[in-house]
């Protein structure tokens, strides 16, 4: 297969927003350039006494505005320019919906799957320590968080490995997020990437007017989707439309793929993938043993949630979905994406719609510097207020509810927003902003949602630099 830069590949999606921004071309290229990468090498003795070497990177594209954040992943793909394509995208994401970092990404190549749960542990916390001995790690530096074969338990060991380092332990929570909620996590994080994949998908499809242009009712309701993927994401994704009425007809996994054109319960594949360890030979699926076609499969909306570059050149033509909504970063090369773009097809850009985790990793990171839990000091404030306009109104219209009923709005009202609550509501006002934002930048310049949000990004990062004041 051709090899394909995943940072050109991201650097000709710039370059085709940046004409139409109007900013002066020192500035546009400092924006698009990455401004540091580390690669590191280390040892691993592994459980059988033989030595690994592993290769580890840091990528931290822009420094507009600190600290920076992203992800790390545990991946065989994982090299320089793919972290540097992963960061860039990160400082492009956090702008878009006004997260203020710069953008990273981390990476260790090894395919964790080859690992034990001892070796992982040694790999990330050695990673760790090479981090902080570089200064590529620090609540006002630095600040990874899940991504691709990476989760809570990985982030909890970088968490504890950067507290035994820093000479700042008071903020050493906010070095790392995503963290298990018993050690400074925030509830609603592990699936936040795939909520906030959710509520963009539910915006794309609430505009009539781009649906009817698709042949499509509004809605997320009967839309049958495919998700390529069923990791922490590509499953959140799932679960939600799901919830939200749509029909999951395909799931694809590294090892198979299946395919139903009336449905498939998701809870039902994850059950039967748990039990059988394959995802192959689900009772009323058609079994797709080159796990790849599911993506050319017929549904309304085709997410991939896995891993780069699935959709090339050489498939864009088979793709049948009307919407493709990029829940993985970079699922599209720049020829696939221009291909589909030009057939009508309607893509929801990486850039914008998984920018979930990041979001609410912000959400941590604010609560792991105040110290204090979201909605901590307002809960029963918010909770009296409710009951004291209950009373007001029933003493206006000169009318007592029935008991139960009283009894029953009391014990919701008695509670004010959670800190689940609260993330969620952030997380939903986040997408659903950012939505518009970037459809109406598309709009106003006849473009496609993904050059509108990378104009989006460009406009908000070039005002960050020259807010700075360091530019002429
Ligand atoms: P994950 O490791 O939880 O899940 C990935 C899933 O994809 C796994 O189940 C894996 O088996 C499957 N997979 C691997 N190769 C496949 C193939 N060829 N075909 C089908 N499935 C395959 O990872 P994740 O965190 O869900 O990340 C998925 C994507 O979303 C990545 O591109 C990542 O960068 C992006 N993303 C993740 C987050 C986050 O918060 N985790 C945030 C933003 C973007």
């Amino acid at each position: 297969m051709q090899h394909i830069s995943f940072f050109d590949e991201v650097n000709k999606m710039f370059d085709r927003a940046a004409v139409h921004t109007g900013h002066a071309p020192g500035l546009l290229a400092q924006i698009r350039s990455c401004n540091s990468v580390y690669h590191v090498s280390f040892p691993l003795v592994r459980d059988n006494g033989e030595i690994d070497v592993i290769h580890a990177y840091r990528a931290e594209h822009s420094h507009h505005m600190q600290p920076t954040k992203g992800g790390i992943r545990y991946a065989p793909t994982v090299n320089a320019d793919e972290v540097m394509a992963l960061a860039s995208l990160m400082s492009y994401k956090c702008a878009i919906v006004d997260v203020p970092y710069g953008g990273a990404k981390g990476g260790i190549c090894i395919d964790r799957r080859q690992y034990s749960q001892p070796e992982l542990e040694r790999i990330t916390r050695r990673y760790t320590f090479e981090l902080a001995k570089k200064n590529f790690i620090g609540p006002g530096v630095d600040v990874p968080a899940p991504d691709y074969g990476t989760s809570a338990t990985e982030m909890s060991w970088i968490f504890d490995t950067y507290q035994t380092l820093t000479d700042n332990p008071l903020d050493a929570l906010a070095a790392v997020t995503g963290k298990p909620v018993g050690m400074g996590g925030v509830r609603g994080r592990v699936e936040a990437t795939g909520r906030g994949v959710f509520f963009g998908i539910r915006e794309a499809c609430s505009i009539e007017e781009d649906m009817r242009a698709l042949g499509l009712d509004p809605g997320v309701e009967g839309k049958s989707v495919i998700v390529q993927g069923l990791g922490n994401v590509g499953y959140h994704a799932a679960h939600f439309l799901e919830k939200a009425g749509a029909k999951i007809v395909g799931i694809g996994e590294y090892d198979g793929a299946l395919y139903n054109p009336d449905g498939l319960c998701l809870e039902d594949v994850v059950s039967h993938r748990k039990e059988t360890g394959a995802t192959l030979n689900f009772p009323g699926a058609q079994n797709i043993e080159n796990s790849k076609l599911i993506l050319e499969m017929d549904c309304d909306i085709l997410i991939p949630a896995a891993l780069e570059s699935q959709v090339r050149r050489d498939n864009a033509d088979r793709i049948k979905s009307k919407i493709i909504a990029e829940a993985a970063n970079g699922p599209l090369t720049f020829d696939a994406d221009q291909m589909l773009a030009e057939r009508g097809v309607v893509i929801i850009p990486d850039v914008y719609l998984n920018a979930g985790g990041v979001t609410v990793s912000y959400f941590e990171w604010l609560r792991n510097l105040s110290h204090v839990r979201h909605g901590r000091m307002s809960r029963r404030r918010e909770a009296h207020n409710a009951l004291k306009i209950l009373e007001t109104v029933q003493d206006l219209v000169d009318k007592r509810l029935s008991t139960a009923t009283a009894k029953g709005l009391e014990t919701t009202l008695a509670f004010g927003a959670s800190e689940a609550d609260l993330v969620d509501s952030g997380l939903e006002d986040t997408m659903v902003t950012a939505y518009h934002e970037i459809h109406a930048k598309a709009r106003s310049h006849n473009l496609d949602l993904r050059t509108g949000a990378f104009i989006s990004a460009i406009d908000k990062i070039a005002q960050g630099y020259l807010r700075m004041g360091i530019f002429p």
